[in-house]
């Protein structure tokens, strides 16, 4: 078992990682940049260390003062998180060359995952619907790319293997620009992420997110658990999540946990994990999948029962999953909305000090945040100051305690997106289920 854990983040998640070590009498280490000595984790950690100013790039994402960091502290593990160096393929190799455990997959894992026409074709390999496409690099050959687009049928996307974020794709509707349309997001992925490989896929035009959660021990042994579906966006960014994906066949729902399964048996997956995928017209289409914990992973744990990040820590402890998938029954439905700090109008960050906080409560309700009256957001971070998931034996009493819930949510001193997410809980096309990608951006007239 991992004696001590280092937690190589910040937030709601080092809380919840926090909180899941001390379950299984793990001891911990926060470290934090200077202005987050005063997160909730640190104070509640076994042991606490600086490891630099506020700027990411100098803290969270220092590697030599994260792996300092261990050395002085004794920790054994790391804990990545999400976001910063969860999906960092150079530092889980450094982690287990220094002799410590990295809590997720192997650096040749995240590596493979990192480059998506790798992934694409790995995944392929295994028996995963892919969205027809290039199958693999683009080359320079005009003719070539013409054809392909021909036999992939317009619109088009030509998207960066390395990009991430939402950044680097570019949508062809026709042949007239598809030239130059791949010449520019080759250049602007080469500058943005140093690489200008490019790959293309069919556009599909009203698609719904819908991703697989996958845990499996690096020994043989997977399962999945579950669908949710992250349809609600805004800049390619999650708001509002759900678990199951309402209105999906049940055959097309098992036939892709299987290819899921499957496929992380084939590539010797460890760890937790989930297989993003596009559903449009009944079909399921692979875009990528996440190496590491997901801010949405509470909504699979409330209706699985599963403890994701505990699991998390039993595998990188080196033992073999302790259920198989039989163990698994899936009971209710889950929403999570996602709380930033940020004004509901503008989506710009507001970052300031929390002068009252009243959390919401009651049967099936959830907090996961970090924030206390007198908190101060700073500048430096993502908005996202928590989570308010809420669980009911199906998806109305579900949905109608989130309801109450954000109305109970009181936060005050800075603005939030409360009032947003407390508009797409009425929803009536929401409250139906089952809206796509561009819903929430249409609604909100973007
Ligand atoms: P990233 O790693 O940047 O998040 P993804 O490959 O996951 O990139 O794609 C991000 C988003 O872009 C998707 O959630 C979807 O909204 C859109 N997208 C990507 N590929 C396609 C496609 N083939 N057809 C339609 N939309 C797509």
């Amino acid at each position: 078992m991992l004696e001590k854990v280092l937690i190589a983040n910040r937030g709601e998640i080092a809380l919840r990682i926090l909180r899941a070590c001390k379950e299984l009498d793990i001891k911990t280490v926060a470290v934090h940049s200077k202005v987050d000595a005063a997160l909730k984790h640190v104070k509640l950690a076994d042991e606490a260390i600086c490891i630099g100013p506020n700027p990411s790039p100098q803290s969270y994402l220092n590697v030599p003062a994260i792996i300092s960091a261990m050395e002085i502290t004794g920790a054994t593990g790391v804990h990545p998180g999400y976001g910063f160096l969860a999906e960092n393929a150079d530092f889980a190799e450094q982690v287990e060359k220094s002799g410590f455990v990295f809590i997720g997959p192997t650096a040749d894992t995240i590596r493979i995952m990192g480059d998506k026409v790798a992934a694409i074709k790995a995944m392929k390999a295994a028996g995963v619907p892919t969205v027809p496409g290039s199958d693999g690099p683009l080359t320079e050959n005009e003719e070539q790319l013409r054809q392909t687009a021909q036999r992939i049928g317009y619109p088009v996307i030509i998207k960066a293997a390395a990009g991430g974020g939402g950044r680097g794709m570019r949508v062809v509707e026709s042949e007239d620009n598809l030239i130059n349309s791949v010449t520019i997001t080759k250049t602007e992925a080469a500058a943005a992420f140093g690489d200008g490989t490019v790959y293309m896929e069919k556009f599909l035009q009203n698609p719904r997110h819908v991703e697989v959660q996958v845990l499996a021990d690096g020994q043989g042994r997977a399962i999945h658990l579950g669908d949710r579906d992250c349809s609600l966006q805004r800049r390619h960014q999650k708001v509002l999540e759900e678990a199951p994906a309402p209105g999906i066949p049940e055959d097309a729902r098992q036939a892709v946990f299987d290819s899921c399964v499957n496929a992380c048996v084939q590539i010797n997956y460890r760890g937790a994990g989930t297989f993003e995928f596009l559903y449009e017209d009944g079909r399921f289409y692979f875009i990528e999948m996440n190496t590491r914990v997901q801010v949405e992973h509470p909504v699979s744990e409330m209706i699985t029962g599963v403890d994701i990040v505990k699991e998390q820590l039993l595998i990188a402890s080196g033992l073999p999953l302790s259920f198989q998938q039989e163990d698994i029954s899936f009971r209710g439905h889950a929403f999570e909305c996602r709380i930033n700090a940020e004004d509901s109008v503008n989506f710009m960050p507001q970052p300031g000090t929390i002068e009252a906080y009243h959390a919401p409560g009651g049967n099936g309700i959830r907090v996961d945040s970090h924030i206390y009256n007198g908190y101060t957001v700073p500048p430096n971070y993502d908005s996202l100051i928590g989570k308010v998931i809420t669980y009911g034996r199906d998806r109305d009493t579900a949905l109608s305690r989130m309801r109450i819930a954000l109305d109970e949510m009181v936060i005050e001193g800075i603005k939030t997106n409360i009032a947003l997410q407390e508009d797409l809980v009425r929803d009536e096309a929401f409250k139906k289920g089952g809206v796509n990608i561009h819903y929430l951006e249409k609604k909100l007239g973007l």
